[in-house]
């Protein structure tokens, strides 16, 4: 069985992603691809470690990534990578809407705009203090940033006592190995595997896990990133990466 995390309809032309990317742009692109990645990872570990879902793993996956975001940069970096990520699910709307495509409410995954608003809730509410100009530029209702902090503060309670079993600096191997299986010719796919990279690199340090995982950045035909259990694996497909530059392009046409 596989898992897949955002199948996108993506019609590109051949020559898409050559030109370089603005400063603007790859920060969206490297944004997305680590929070897509730490999408995976949770998906990874919920197979690996055995871990209960309570409710759509997709949607688990989804407060993973946020959370592990927030954990791992410094604040001034989560909420750079929290709003493009919430970009990312702000563009597959309308993406959708131009495409005339309705709403897929019957996916494992929930609708981009409760993708998007779930993750600005949550990076909110980790800290509801100092981040209400994130939620109001981004344009977090009123009536849902009331739960933002207690949202937040179960799933910090949730996933944060899976981290702390993982957690261990004298662990006596790495488990997470990376393979760049791909060619990485354009800016969108450099940035990709190299985020990608450093992000295993970066979980290696401390991430113990009960059997190795392999990280994969791939061709795979489709824009697309997966975890498969039968083979332990995270693929991380470089055409995703030609989708996220295009959005860039598309997004942030002013750099
Ligand atoms: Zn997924």
């Amino acid at each position: 069985m596989r898992i897949f995390a955002f199948v996108l309809c993506v019609f590109l032309p051949a020559t898409a992603g050559a030109q370089p990317l603005t400063d603007r742009q790859a920060d969206y692109v490297g944004a997305n691809a680590i929070a897509i990645f730490y999408h995976e990872l949770a998906h990874a570990l919920i197979d690996i470690q055995r871990l209960p879902v309570f409710g759509q793993e997709e949607d688990g996956a989804d407060v993973f990534s946020i959370l592990m975001i927030d954990y791992l940069f410094e604040e001034d970096a989560s909420a750079a990578i929290a709003y493009d990520t919430a970009n990312g699910f702000y563009y597959e709307t309308l993406e959708a809407e131009e495409n005339g495509y309705a709403p897929a409410y019957w996916d494992v995954h929930g609708i981009s705009q409760q993708r998007y608003y779930n993750t600005v809730c949550l990076y909110f509410g980790g800290n509801v203090d100092e981040r209400s100009e994130f939620a109001d530029e981004l344009g977090l209702p009123e009536d849902r940033s009331y739960t933002c902090e207690e949202e937040r503060a179960l799933a910090d309670d949730s996933w944060g006592n899976v981290l702390d079993d993982l957690e261990n600096p004298d662990k006596s191997q790495d488990f997470l190995a990376i393979k760049i299986d791909a060619g990485t010719d354009t800016p969108a796919r450099q940035i990709w595997a190299t985020e990608t990279k450093a992000e295993v690199q970066a979980l290696n340090e401390w991430l113990e896990l009960d059997t190795p995982l392999q990280v994969t950045v791939a061709e795979c035909g489709e824009a697309n990133a997966f975890y498969d259990p039968s083979s332990r694996e995270i693929t991380m497909c470089v055409e995703y990466a030609d989708f996220l530059g295009s959005a860039a392009e598309t997004l942030f046409t002013d750099g």
